[in-house]
């Protein structure tokens, strides 16, 4: 099949190489010249373990294309996917204003067309949005001849596995209007995403508003578990003798409650929870609707960010601490700086005078959000040299075992911070370290 992939970002530019690497022709747009630019030169502008060169090979077999001629790509497709940016709004609704743009450069270019297109969206929308973009799309076709129809198709792949996630994806979320168009649309999908497919029938179809709704809910109930197990670690740091590590597993061990996302952690962050959470939120409160536990769950995740800061800086004693960091990207795999809990507690500890001290694997885009206010260094000891505290930030795998001998040799003071609980207090405590785990009882607290 023909594919256009309007957006060539962390969604567009996975979904699109991966419907490539099956066999379809794909062209992938991006109104940023330099994005597309870099894609010609066969290089990638994000960090997604193994899609370079993925991405390397279909462009070789001539099955993958970047542009920024939208027009052209468009006309030339059966299938036109929406993956475009949907961020927050200040106050926390979704911003449509990239999504709608698209849609109507795609309804102008389908205008002079005679050939059957269904038009898809990947962006996560709000709940209801599906009747705006169709109605963009017609008054930009301004042809009413032309037969095309949608379909929402909202992505559920994460970065840093999103290989194996779409090419094995749990559910294939699909939802189409009731009308023999739709039927007609509803069979291509499942033509271009049989491949996929194969072992067992993972497409499920609904209306557009049902996955509108589903992909927000999942996003939803994932959030409110990382800010469950915060809140609980923070109850565990209040009680004597309580470990949240110890407590976690009795809890996860429950199969009614399970072990996925369920780990404390500085806060969550990246592109999707935070804004999707306070979306579906926003537009149930223009519906009429207050929902409360879910309005609870963004507040509470930043509260805790902004408690994870205050405690280490409290916690540091030191004037002016030199500190060195173990990771800054909201999670490991990824260069994805978005909304990363690393942003407001290292703001917080050099606004109170630290000297910090950084390496990430990734780290290129948070050089970006920091520049010279922190310092970047090549690999993670040389990060610690001096320093009065490690924090570890980001698991990355790298961080899971660290030579604790080491330390404590090229650090000058023994506090460890391990914002992520990976690591066995009583290890880091036998080399006279001073061992901080998120609601855990050891020395510090
Ligand atoms: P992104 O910011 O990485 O990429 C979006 C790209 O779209 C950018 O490169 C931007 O330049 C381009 N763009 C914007 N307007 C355009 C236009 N009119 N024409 C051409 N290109 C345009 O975004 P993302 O992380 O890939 O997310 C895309 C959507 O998918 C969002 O709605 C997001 O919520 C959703 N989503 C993201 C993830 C994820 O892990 N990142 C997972 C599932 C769903």
């Amino acid at each position: 099949m023909k594919i256009s992939m309007i957006g060539t970002g962390y969604v567009g530019l996975v979904t699109g190489t991966l419907f490539a690497d099956r066999g379809n022709k794909v062209v992938c747009v991006d109104k940023k010249i330099n994005i597309i630019n870099q894609l010609n030169s066969g290089k990638i502008h994000i960090y997604e373990p193994g899609l370079e060169k993925l991405v390397q090979k279909n462009v070789a077999n001539n099955n993958l294309s970047f542009t920024t001629n939208l027009q052209e790509a468009v006309q030339q497709s059966d299938l036109v996917f929406l993956a475009v940016g949907t961020p927050s709004n200040e106050d926390g609704s979704f911003n449509l204003d990239y999504l709608l743009r698209a849609a109507s450069d795609v309804g102008e270019a389908m205008r002079p067309s005679s050939k059957f297109k269904v038009v898809v969206c990947k962006s996560t929308v709000p709940q209801g949005t599906s009747q705006p973009i169709i109605d963009i799309i017609n008054k930009a076709t301004h042809n009413p001849q032309l037969e095309w129809a949608y379909v929402s198709n909202p992505e559920t792949l994460a970065e840093g596995t999103a290989i194996s996630n779409f090419s094995k994806p749990d559910r294939i979320i699909i939802g189409t209007g009731a009308d023999k168009v739709s039927d007609h649309a509803f069979e291509l999908i499942c033509e271009l995403y049989h491949p996929f497919n194969i072992k067992s029938d993972r497409i499920m179809r609904g209306s557009p508003a049902d996955a509108e709704l589903a992909k927000l809910f999942s996003n939803t109930a994932l959030a409110a578990r990382i800010a469950l197990i915060n809140e609980f670690a923070r109850i565990s740091d209040l009680t004597p003798n309580a470990d949240m590590d110890i407590i976690r597993r009795m809890i996860c061990e429950d199969v009614r409650i399970g072990y996925n996302f369920m780990f404390p952690s500085p806060g969550y962050g990246g592109s999707c929870f935070p804004k999707d959470v306070q979306g579906v939120v926003a537009q149930a409160k223009i519906a009429g609707y207050i929902p409360l536990m879910m309005s609870q769950i963004h507040p509470s995740n930043e509260a805790h960010k902004n408690y994870i800061g205050e405690r280490v800086a409290k916690l540091l004693q030191t004037k002016h601490p030199k500190i060195g960091v173990w990771g800054l990207t909201f999670k490991p795999n990824t260069d994805d700086m978005r909304d990363a809990a690393s942003i407001p507690i290292l703001t917080r500890l050099i606004n109170s005078g630290a000297e910090v001290f950084v390496y990430d694997p990734q780290d290129h885009k948070a050089r970006e959000i920091f520049g010279d206010r922190i310092n970047y260094t090549a690999d993670k000891y040389a990060a610690i040299d001096g320093a009065d505290a490690l924090i570890l930030l980001t698991e990355w795998k790298e961080f899971d075992a660290p030579d604790f001998n080491q330390l404590k040799r090229k650090m000058r003071g023994s506090t460890l911070f391990d914002l992520r609980n990976r690591w066995l207090p009583a290890a880091a405590n036998r080399q006279g370290f001073n061992y901080y785990g998120i609601g855990r009882s050891y020395p510090l607290k």
